[in-house]
């Protein structure tokens, strides 16, 4: 079967950044599609977190009161150095009207986008459709994808890569993708709650590794501990057995609703843009999952993205230079959201002077610094500050 339909945008991917980018186009007039591969929303939940700066970017599409509805309001972290409390981080002081992150599973978060887009336009995401390949001409750009019925084509003026990690976009456009496997690895699961946390998290700088602790919707908690190897079949017993042995909290009766394991990389693409195709989420810039951002990095520089091609598609401006634009700006931020979350890894990582740093951090976390460390967690002053 061969067909040939033309589109203004195309984005490849239908993760949370593709959505987002999508939704943001059709709510201010642009017509696109979304061709994601999956037939359906994974099951897996990677991403927890959503931060205020995404909050804010979901407000400006009159959205953000309906995560907040389904979510957990974090507004508060303690930390301990081993298992010995040494202080509370607080994120009430930080701007109103988000001044909490909300934890939200990636698979609820991406279904809420997805409902909502089906909703402003049934036709835009298409799913089971794969990208297989694709040529720029002057003007446009062709597409050859897959879907079980046979071979679709397409034509688009901008094709537009949030296809994650192993971008095809990205990879065939001849982009470059620097960076490095870190050797940290982590064990991450939810289970039922057991602790007295409530909707706090709770960060231990443990000498034999971190252990983070966030709650979730439904009266659930993840549980993420740094591990000296990687585990390739993670099971309930491995993160049970690890978690009692550094913080004396039993989960091993708890029911557990998803376990998995995972290293670390940091990758940043030379360039966010050559000719009509365009890069933003994972496909652009990997960060470490400590901290948090990796998805709230995607819908900022999602939203960067909108602006310029707002200003192409509306306003007729230049299309290489707001581009241009656009890949130094966001390029510039994944830059510095990278160093943050290595500093959170680095900060997590089994040391050979634990009481120096346990001192430290006790230091940061008692004293006035504690709100700028409040304001690093919630990803405010990128762009701004130095760290
Ligand atoms: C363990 C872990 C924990 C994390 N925790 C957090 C967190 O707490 N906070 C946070 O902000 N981030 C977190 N992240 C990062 C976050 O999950 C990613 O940054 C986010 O999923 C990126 O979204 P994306 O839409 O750019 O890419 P993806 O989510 O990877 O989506 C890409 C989509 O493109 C589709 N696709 C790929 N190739 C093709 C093709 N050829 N044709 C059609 N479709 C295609 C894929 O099927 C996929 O659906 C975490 C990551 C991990 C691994």
């Amino acid at each position: 079967m061969s067909d040939h339909q033309i589109y203004p945008i195309i984005i490849v991917g239908g993760g949370p950044v593709g959505l987002y980018l999508a939704l943001r186009l059709i709510k201010s007039g642009i017509r696109c599609l979304v061709l994601e591969q999956k037939p359906e929303i994974d099951n897996h939940s990677r991403s927890l977190g959503i931060h205020p700066v995404s909050l804010e970017l979901f407000d400006e599409l009159q959205i953000a009161d309906q995560f907040i509805e389904k979510g957990t309001k974090i507004s508060k972290g303690h930390a301990f150095a081993d298992d010995t409390f040494i202080g509370t981080i607080s994120f009430e002081d930080c701007p109103p009207p988000f001044n909490f992150i909300l934890s939200l599973p990636q698979n609820m978060t991406e279904q809420m986008l997805q409902d909502t887009l089906n909703r402003a336009d049934p036709e835009c995401l298409q799913r089971g459709i794969e990208l297989v390949d694709f040529y720029q001409t002057g003007q446009s750009v062709h597409l050859t994808c897959k879907r079980e019925e046979g071979i679709l084509h397409y034509q688009t003026d901008w094709l537009i890569g949030c296809d994650g990690k192993n971008s095809i976009v990205r990879k065939k456009a001849g982009m470059t993708f620097e960076g490095k496997q870190y050797p940290d690895t982590y064990i991450m699961g939810d289970f039922n709650d057991c602790t007295t946390f409530g909707s706090d998290a709770a960060v231990y700088i443990h000498r034999d590794g971190l252990v983070e602790s966030f709650p979730l919707p439904d009266g659930q908690r993840r549980w993420v501990l740094k591990t000296s190897n990687y585990f390739e079949n993670p099971t309930h017993s491995i993160l049970a057995n690890l978690l009692k042995k550094r913080v004396s909290i039993d989960i091993t009766r708890n029911q557990m609703h998803m376990i998995s394991s995972f290293g670390v990389q940091h990758f940043l693409a030379d360039t966010f843009c050559t000719g009509r195709i365009l890069l933003a989420g994972d496909s652009a810039h990997i960060v470490s999952p400590i901290g948090g951002q990796g998805m709230n990095l995607g819908w900022i520089s999602a939203g960067f993205l909108f602006q310029a091609l707002h200003q192409i598609h509306h306003k007729n401006r230049n299309a290489e230079q707001i581009l241009q634009s656009y890949t130094d700006v966001a390029r510039r931020i994944a830059r510095q959201v990278a160093l943050r979350a290595e500093m959170n890894m680095r900060l997590g990582r089994k040391q050979n002077l634990p009481v120096l740093r346990q001192l430290l951090i006790r230091a940061l976390v008692n004293s006035p610094l504690k709100n700028t460390l409040a304001k690093v967690f919630t990803m405010r002053g990128l762009g701004k500050w130095w760290i």
